[in-house]
C-alpha cells in the first residue's frame, strides 16, 4: 500500500508497524469516506489523537461527571485541520488539480500548505493581516505556500478566495469544500471507538462551524451503523466578540484574542443551526477572560497546552457546568496545539519569568525556596 504521493516509488513497509498499525485516517476509516482505489492518498498519518481523561476539570463539576479532552493539537501540523486536509488534497489530486487556495485564520493555511506540498501542488493562502498567530504563519511560510496577507478579516478573505477559485484554475480547500468535513468527521469515530459509545455532551469551539457539523455527521453515521447507542448533545461555544450563531446575525467586525474563531459570518451557518436543532444542543458565548482562564487551567492543572480558541470548549463547559446531568460523560474538543500561538502564552501567563539572576548557587537555591 502507498501511504502518500511518493516523489520516488520507494515503498516503506515498516511504517505501518512503527506507527502501531495506524496508517492515517483515510486508510483507517475508508468504508466511511468518499474514496476509491483510484484516490491517491495524501497523508501525514494524521488522526488517532489522544482522548485524555481530564480529572481536574471533572473535579470542578463533581456529581460523577466524567470529562475527557480530545487533543487534536497532536495532529501533524498541530490542529484538526489536518483531518479535513488529507481528504481535500487527496480528492483534489485525484481530480487532477495542480494548485489549491484557502482563506485562513492560520491553521487551515498551515494544513493546506503542508498537504499540498506533499501532493506536489502549489498552495495559495490568504490571511487577515495581523490576525494570524505566529506559529501558524511560520508553518505556512516554511511549508512553501504563497502567503498573501490582505487588509481585511477572515470573512473578507473567504469572499476573495471563493471568487478566485471560480475564475482561476485553483481548488478551494476551505470548509465549504465537502471533503473537508468528510475527513473531520473521523474525530467523532475515534471518540466512539475509545469510549465504546458517544459521550452525553460534546463541547466544541465554533468559528465557521465546519467542525461541529463534521462531528455531528460522524456521530450520526456511527450511530446508524450500530457503533453507538446514543447521540451527543452538541454544545458549541463562540467567543463573545465573534458570536453570530448566538445572536443569530452576522457580525461585521468580529473581535477576540482567540484568532482561530474570529469569524463574523460562518460559512457553514445553516448546517450549524441544523446540528443544534437535531442534537438538542446550544450555542453559547464565552468571553476572552473566560477563554484565558480555561487556557491557563488546562495547562497548569491538566498539563495540556492548547491554543486560546481551543480553550473555548472548556471555558464553555465551566460556564454551563451546573446543567450537565449527573454522571454524564463530556468530551471537550481541543482543536489546536498551544505552540501555535506562543505570543498569547507569554502575554497571558500568570507565571513570572525570573530574570537577571546571577550565576550563583545560593542565589538560585534561594529563588527555589531553599
Ligand atoms: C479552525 C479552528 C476552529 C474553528 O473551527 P470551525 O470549523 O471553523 O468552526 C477552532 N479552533 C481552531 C484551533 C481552529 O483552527
Amino acid at each position: 500500500m502507498t501511504l502518500s504521493i511518493p516523489s520516488t516509488n520507494l515503498s516503506y513497509p515498516n511504517v505501518a508497524k512503527a506507527a502501531n498499525n495506524w496508517q492515517g485516517l483515510i486508510q483507517t476509516y475508508r468504508p466511511y469516506l468518499p474514496v476509491s482505489e483510484n484516490t491517491p492518498v495524501v497523508t501525514l498519518l494524521e488522526g488517532n489523537t489522544p482522548l485524555i481523561p481530564a480529572r481536574a476539570i471533572a473535579a470542578k463539576i463533581g456529581r460523577g461527571v466524567k470529562v475527557y479532552v480530545k487533543y487534536d493539537g497532536l495532529n501533524p501540523t498541530g490542529s484538526f485541520k489536518d483531518r479535513g486536509m488529507t481528504m481535500a488534497i487527496s480528492k483534489a489530486k485525484e481530480e487532477g488539480a495542480t494548485a489549491v487556495i484557502c482563506a485562513s485564520t492560520g491553521n487551515t493555511s498551515a494544513a493546506a500548505a503542508a498537504y499540498a506540498k506533499r501532493a506536489g501542488m502549489k498552495a495559495f493562502v490568504v490571511i487577515p493581516d495581523g490576525y494570524v498567530a505566529l506559529g501558524k504563519l511560520a508553518q505556512a511560510l516554511l511549508y512553501g505556500a504563497e502567503v498573501i496577507a490582505v487588509d481585511g478579516n477572515f470573512d473578507d478573505a473567504l469572499n476573495i478566495v471563493r471568487q478566485l477559485s471560480e475564475n482561476y484554475p485553483v481548488t478551494l480547500v476551505n470548509s465549504v469544500n465537502p471533503y473537508r468535513l468528510q475527513g473531520q468527521k473521523t474525530a467523532a469515530f475515534e471518540i466512539v471507538d475509545v469510549l465504546g459509545n458517544a459521550p452525553d455532551w460534546l463541547c466544541i469551539p465554533v468559528g465557521n462551524a465546519g467542525n461541529i457539523s463534521a462531528y455531528w455527521m460522524g456521530f450520526c453515521e456511527y450511530h446508524t451503523s450500530g457503533k453507538s447507542s446514543r447521540l451527543p448533545k452538541m454544545m458549541g461555544f463562540q467567543a463573545a466578540g465573534a458570536a453570530p450563531l448566538v445572536s443569530g446575525e452576522p457580525i461585521a467586525n468580529p473581535d477576540t484574542l482567540a484568532t482561530a474563531i474570529r469569524i463574523g459570518n460562518p460559512a457553514n451557518w445553516q448546517k450549524a443551526v441544523a446540528v443544534k436543532e437535531s442534537s438538542g444542543g446550544e450555542f453559547n458565548p464565552v468571553t476572552d477572560g473566560e477563554i484565558l482562564d480555561a487556557y491557563r487551567f488546562l495547562a497548569s492543572e491538566e498539563g495540556v497546552f492548547c491554543e486560546p480558541a481551543s480553550a473555548a470548549s472548556v471555558a464553555g463547559l465551566f460556564k454551563v457546568k451546573d446543567r450537565v446531568p449527573d454522571n454524564a460523560s463530556v468530551v471537550c474538543v481541543l482543536t489546536g496545539n498551544g505552540l501555535k500561538d506562543p505570543t498569547s502564552a507569554v502575554d497571558h501567563s500568570l507565571n513570572e519569568l525570573k530574570q537577571g539572576i546571577p550565576l550563583n548557587l545560593e542565589k538560585v537555591a534561594g529563588i527555589m525556596g531553599f
